[in-house]
C-alpha cells in the first residue's frame, strides 16, 4: 500500500479508540474520553477512551488468566508466533507509519523508520530459545550438578510516551512476551491508534487471548497498574518527573521497575571534525521529528574556533527546512504533537531571549500554507547559550538547538558530565585518541562517535544514566531478557550418591 492510501485507510474514522482485552477490541465503559488531534490540521480526529480502575483490573485479570499456559509454552513455540507477528508487522509497516504521522505529526519516512526499529526488537525476540538458555555446571560437588534458568515474572505492564507510539512499546512487549510473561500496555493518550493495530496483528499471528492487552488512559490507568498486586513489573518511558514517580511508587508496591526519563543530549564538535558532516548531523538530529526524540541533539558544544565556522551554516539550513504536513513525502519536519506542547516550546524561546542568548533563527509563529491551524513551529537556533540558562538546563523537547562555546575538550566533557540528564551524547572528531578518551570519560549511557543519534540496535539494549533512567536495567536486548525474567538456581543429587548423614556446616566442593 502506498503512503497516501495507507493514510486514508488508517485514519478515516472519528470514532473512539478503545481497549484490547482478552484477544479482542473492547469499547470502553468508563464514560471518560479525550480528544486525539491531527497535528497537521489542528482538527480533532478522533477520541481516545480513558480507562477506569475496573477496566484496568479486567485487562490484568485477562493477562493473569493467560499466564500459566503461556509460561508453560515451549520457547520455540512462542518464537514461532513471534515470527508470524514479524511477517505481519512487515506487511503493515506503512499502515502503522501512517497512523503515527496522522496522530503524532512526524514525517511519514521517519515514521516508517520508527516502525522498522521496533520490528527489529520483534526479530530479536524470535531468538528467545537461545536467550533463555541457562548455565550448567556438571559435578559442582561429587555427584551434584548445579544449573540456573530464567523464568517469567507473570503479568507485566508497559507505560509509554507519545513520541514513539510503535517503537517504544516494542522495546517492551515483544521481549516480555517471548520470555513467557503476559502484558498490559498503557500507550500515550495522544497517539493511541497504532497500539490497537499491533494487538490485532499479534492475535492474527496466533497469540493466545489475554497474552497481550492494551488499556487506553491517563494517570488513573497508570496508578491502577502501579498499585495492582498482580502486576509484577512495570516498564516506563516518558518524562523525568513521571519516571521518578513511577519508579518510587512501583518499588513501594513491590514491583520490579525500569523507568526511562527525559534528556538533554549534547553533540561536541571538535576543531578537527569534518564541518560539513557535523552540520548535516546537527540539522538532522536537532530538527528531525521536530526535536521530539529522546535522542534528539538539543545542545551543540562548539570547541575552539568551530562556532564561527559552523553557526552561519546551521542558520542557513535551519531557515530552509521543509516544514509541512508529514504525509507530504518531501517534508523534513512536521508539526508539534499538541497545541500545549507548541506553546511550551515557543515559551522556552521567549525565555531564551530574556535570558540573553543570541537568537540566530526564530521559529516562532511559523505558518504552513493550507495548514494555518496546524501545530507548526519553525527550527530555532540559539548561540552564546550558557549553562546557567533555563534553555540549557531544561528539556524543551522541540526543534530548538542551543549552541554553547567552550575552549577545549576538557571543558566540553566537564559541561556534559555536569548536566543532570545522561541519555545520549555525540562527539564529532577525526582524532582517534580524542574519540577514545571522550567515550571513556563521558557520564552518559549512549555515546556516538561521528554518529549523532546513537540508538543501540535490538541486541544491545537502550538506556541513559543519571536522571534519564531510574532502575538498573536498560530496555530490550539481553538486559530486557533479564528484566522480564527471574533467575532460579537448581542443585541436584540423585539417590545413588552416598549419604553421609546431615551436614551442619556450609557445603563446600568435595
Ligand atoms: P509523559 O511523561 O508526559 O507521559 C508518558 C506516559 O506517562 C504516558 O503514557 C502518560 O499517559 C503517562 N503519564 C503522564 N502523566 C502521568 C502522571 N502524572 N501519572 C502517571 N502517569 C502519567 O511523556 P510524553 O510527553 O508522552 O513523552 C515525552 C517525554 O518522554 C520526554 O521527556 C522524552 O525525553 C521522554 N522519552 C524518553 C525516552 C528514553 O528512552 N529515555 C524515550 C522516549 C521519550
Amino acid at each position: 500500500m502506498g503512503a497516501p492510501e495507507a493514510f486514508t485507510a488508517a485514519f478515516s474514522s472519528t470514532t473512539e479508540v478503545g481497549h484490547y482485552i482478552g484477544g479482542r477490541a473492547v469499547a470502553s465503559t468508563s464514560g471518560r474520553r479525550q480528544a486525539v488531534y491531527n497535528p497537521s490540521t489542528g482538527a480533532v480526529a478522533r477520541q481516545v477512551a480513558l480507562a477506569s480502575i475496573d477496566e484496568v483490573g479486567r485487562a490484568v485479570d485477562a493477562a493473569r488468566a493467560a499466564f500459566p499456559a503461556w509460561a508453560d509454552t515451549p520457547p520455540i513455540r512462542r518464537a514461532r508466533i513471534m515470527n508470524k507477528f514479524l511477517g505481519l508487522l512487515n506487511q503493515h509497516r506503512d499502515a502503522l507509519a501512517a497512523m503515527i504521522t496522522a496522530e503524532h505529526g512526524k514525517v511519514f519516512t521517519d515514521a516508517q523508520g520508527e516502525v522498522t526499529r521496533g520490528i527489529d526488537i520483534v526479530e530479536f525476540a524470535c531468538g528467545v530459545p537461545q536467550l533463555l538458555k541457562g548455565d550448567f555446571t556438571d559435578q559442582v560437588s561429587t555427584g551434584i550438578d548445579n544449573w540456573t534458568l530464567r523464568q517469567p515474572l507473570g503479568v507485566v505492564a508497559g507505560v509509554t510516551p507519545f513520541n514513539f507510539p510503535c517503537m517504544v512499546p516494542m522495546w517492551m512487549y515483544p521481549v516480555a512476551i517471548a520470555c513467557g510473561n503476559t502484558f498490559v500496555l498503557k500507550p500515550s493518550e495522544r497517539d493511541p491508534s497504532a497500539s490497537i493495530l499491533m494487538a490485532e496483528l499479534f492475535t492474527q499471528a496466533g497469540l493466545p487471548d489475554g497474552v497481550f492487552n492494551v488499556v487506553q488512559g491517563d494517570k488513573v490507568a497508570v496508578d491502577a497498574l502501579l498499585t495492582h498486586t498482580d502486576v509484577k513489573a512495570l516498564s516506563f518511558v516518558g518524562s523525568t518527573p513521571i519516571a521518578q514517580y513511577i519508579y518510587e511508587t512501583g518499588a513501594h508496591h513491590g514491583k520490579r521497575v525500569q523507568a526511562l526519563g527525559g534528556a538533554k543530549n549534547h553533540m561536541v564538535v571538535m576543531p578537527d571534525a569534518d564541518i560539513e558532516q557535523a552540520v548535516d548531523a546537527l540539522i538532522g538530529a536537532a530538527y528531525g521529528s521536530a526535536g521530539e526524540r529522546c535522542m534528539a541533539i538539543s545542545v551543540a558544544v562548539l570547541v575552539g574556533d568551530v562556532a564561527d565556522k559552523i553557526v552561519p551554516k546551521l542558520a542557513e539550513r535551519a531557515k530552509s527546512l521543509k516544514i509541512k504536513n508529514g504525509m507530504e513525502l518531501d517534508a523534513e519536519m512536521g508539526p508539534i504533537v499538541t497545541r500545549q506542547a507548541l506553546e511550551r516550546i515557543e515559551g522556552y524561546i521567549d525565555t531564551g531571549v530574556k535570558e540573553g542568548a543570541t537568537l540566530v533563527v526564530d521559529g516562532r509563529g511559523h505558518k504552513v500554507p493550507g495548514h494555518e491551524n496546524g501545530f507548526f513551529t519553525g527550527g530555532t537556533l540559539f548561540d552564546h547559550v550558557t549553562p546557567a540558562m533555563r534553555i540549557y538546563k531544561e528539556e524543551i523537547f522541540g526543534p530548538v538547538l542551543s549552541c554553547v562555546r567552550v575552549p577545549d575538550l576538557k571543558e566540553a566533557v566537564e559541561l556534559v558530565n555536569a548536566h543532570e540528564f545522561g541519555n545520549g551524547v555525540a562527539c564529532f572528531t577525526s582524532d582517534g585518541n580524542v574519540a577514545r578518551e571522550f567515550s571513556r570519560r563521558i557520564q552518559v549511557g549512549m555515546v556516538g562517535i561521528n554518529v549523532p543519534i546513537p540508538v543501540p540496535m535490538a541486541w544491545h539494549g537502550f538506556g541513559g544514566w543519571k536522571k534519564s533512567l531510574f532502575g538498573d536495567m536498560h530496555a530490550y536486548g539481553v538486559e530486557g531478557v533479564r528484566f522480564y525474567t527471574k533467575q532460579k538456581s537448581i542443585m541436584q543429587r540423585w539417590p545413588a550418591s552416598i549419604s553421609k548423614g546431615a551436614e551442619f556446616v556450609m557445603p563446600t566442593a568435595k
